[in-house]
This record gives structure tokens, C-alpha cells and sequence, in this order.
């Protein structure tokens, strides 16, 4: 296996091929039992296509969907995108916090979670006909617990396996991921750390000494943090020597209630990392060349496979 492919719904892409990836997203996060999610699919079609045109405007090929097991995957929405706009979509396996667990996943051991995982980037995922391209891990708590623990160990076996990148939702639990992934001593590269702004910023600090990927979400919306308290974090961490660890992404995402889809937040969309939040960044005084480094370079470097060896 070469050291520098990413793998995307329709097909291994050279990392050099991607431009201004996104690392965390959805198209839909929605659990995939939910009532009326086809026909849902059906009327968020126009809107997506306009969505993903205004995307591919600002110069995005690549978008990763971080949803996992347990929640939509349709890879015939993901290979759409591909066919009217160019943008290639990651998928993801693995699984979000415990309690959103699927009650069959979460009865799995570590082992047999592992050969799921493994299964799904090497394979496919079933009835999908797409292989995933990067290793998702959640804890609802600061520490995995219980399935959320096995989860963990799966992520980090069926990486070793495949060399698939992994992210991760690390809010409340940035410090006790971070532990956990250093004890296993992994690549600090291939290890996306998210929702990084909502920690405690000495927790954000010491991710940051140890080498994590950083990945900075909820841009754009005030529901967390607002955007100017995430940009002020970033400037600090650039001012530490941080720089390739940065990584933005809106986690924009549709979801469907009561058959009606909905946008998680009105007024922004998946361009709002490169129209609105990068500009202003720019306008703090991170030089364009860092910008790149942060859009271009860091989710290119980040989203490659590992090579086996
Ligand atoms: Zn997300």
C-alpha cells in the first residue's frame, strides 16, 4: 500500500490529489432506523446540490462524513456529490458515544468490533458499495466506558490493520483520549482529536504539546462556541508552534425529525470554514502561507493512510 492515499467512496485517491479537505462533517446525521429517512433523502437532494456547488466553489474536492455505525451512510448520496460537483466524500466506521451505540455493536468485544471496523475499510460497507476511509471513536464521558471503551481499542486494532486515520469526538474528553491514544503510542498524525474548542483550554494545551491533530468544529455556530472564542484559540496555539496540527471543520450537518429535514443551524453551510471563519483568521493576522498549511496541507497529510509495515 502506498503511504500517501486516501480512500473515498468512489474509489483511493493520491493525497496530493485532494484539495482544501474537509475532515469533519455530515452530509445527514441522522440514526438509520429513523422513520421516513428515503423519502427525507429524496427532497434533500436539490439542497445538497446547491450546497455542494457552493463548495466546490471555494476550491474544496473532499469532504469526510464522520457519521458511523449505527447512522446514515448512503453511499448513493455521497457518490451523487461526486457525479454533479467533483467533491469526493470519506466515510467513516467506528461508532459515536456509547449510549448511541447500536445495541448489537455495543454487545461486541473489542476483537469482534475490530473485525467490523477492519471489514468496512478493506471491504465495504454492506449494501453501501463503498469502502470506509477513516476510523471514528466517541465517548459520551471524559473516559470511555464500558462499550465505549472497547470501542476504542477496536479503533486503534482495525488502524494498526488497515492504516486508516482515525477522529475523534473528544468533548468532554480530550485529556482522557489523549492519554489513551499515547499509551498506545500511535501516530499523533493520524489521530484527529475534535470538538477540541469546547475543552478546558489546559486540556487543549497539553493535546497540543503531545503532538495531536487538533480539529476545531461547530464553526459557525454560536451553540457552542462562538467562532471569535475558536479563532482566539487557534491564534494561540500558532503562537506555541502548533501550526500543522490545525485542522477546521464546519460540522455542518442536515437531520431529519418527524420525516422533515432540517439544517442543524440556518445560516450556515459547508463553505463557512473557507467564506467566512478562514478570512477572519486571516484577518487576525495568520499569514496566508500558514492558511494553507491549515486548509491544504494538515487534512491532506492527516486523512492519508498509514503505510503497513
Ligand atoms: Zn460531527
Amino acid at each position: 500500500m502506498s503511504s500517501s492515499i486516501i480512500r473515498t467512496v468512489v474509489g483511493d485517491i493520491s493525497a496530493d490529489e485532494a484539495r482544501r479537505p474537509l475532515t469533519h462533517e455530515h452530509l445527514i446525521f441522522s440514526r438509520e432506523d429513523t422513520p421516513g429517512a428515503a423519502d427525507a433523502l429524496r427532497r434533500l437532494r436539490a439542497r445538497m446540490d446547491r450546497d455542494m456547488a457552493t463548495l466546490a466553489a471555494t476550491g474544496c474536492n473532499l469532504l469526510t462524513d464522520v457519521s458511523p455505525i449505527g447512522y446514515l451512510r448512503w453511499g448513493d448520496l455521497f457518490r451523487r456529490v461526486y457525479g454533479r460537483t467533483g467533491i469526493r466524500v470519506v466515510a467513516a466506521t467506528g461508532g459515536y458515544a456509547e449510549r448511541y451505540l447500536p445495541a448489537w455493536f455495543a454487545r461486541l468485544s473489542a476483537d469482534r468490533m475490530a473485525e467490523r471496523l477492519t471489514r468496512e475499510v478493506e471491504e465495504g460497507i454492506a449494501g453501501q458499495g463503498m469502502r470506509a476511509g477513516i476510523l471514528k471513536a466517541a465517548s459520551g464521558y471524559r473516559t470511555p466506558e464500558g462499550p465505549g471503551e472497547r470501542l476504542f481499542h477496536a479503533v486503534v486494532a482495525a488502524h494498526r490493520r488497515t492504516g486508516a486515520p482515525i477522529t475523534c469526538h473528544s468533548f468532554p474528553g480530550l485529556a482522557a483520549h489523549a492519554a489513551f491514544f499515547r499509551a498506545q503510542r500511535l501516530d499523533p498524525e493520524k489521530v484527529a482529536l475534535g470538538h477540541v474548542e469546547a475543552n478546558a483550554w489546559p486540556d487543549v494545551r497539553a493535546a497540543a504539546r503531545a503532538g495531536w491533530m487538533l480539529c476545531f468544529t461547530n464553526l459557525g455556530s454560536e451553540r457552542v462556541v462562538p467562532d471569535d472564542v475558536a479563532q482566539g484559540q487557534i491564534v494561540a496555539l500558532l503562537r506555541r508552534g502548533h501550526l500543522r496540527q490545525i485542522l477546521l471543520s464546519s460540522d455542518f450537518r442536515y437531520r431529519i425529525r418527524g420525516g422533515v429535514v432540517r439544517a442543524v443551524w440556518p445560516h450556515r453551510r459547508y463553505d463557512h470554514v473557507f467564506t467566512g471563519f478562514a478570512p477572519r483568521l486571516r484577518a487576525l493576522g495568520v499569514s496566508a502561507r500558514d492558511l494553507e498549511v491549515i486548509l491544504e496541507e494538515n487534512p491532506r497529510r492527516f486523512l492519508a493512510f498509514r503505510a503497513r509495515v
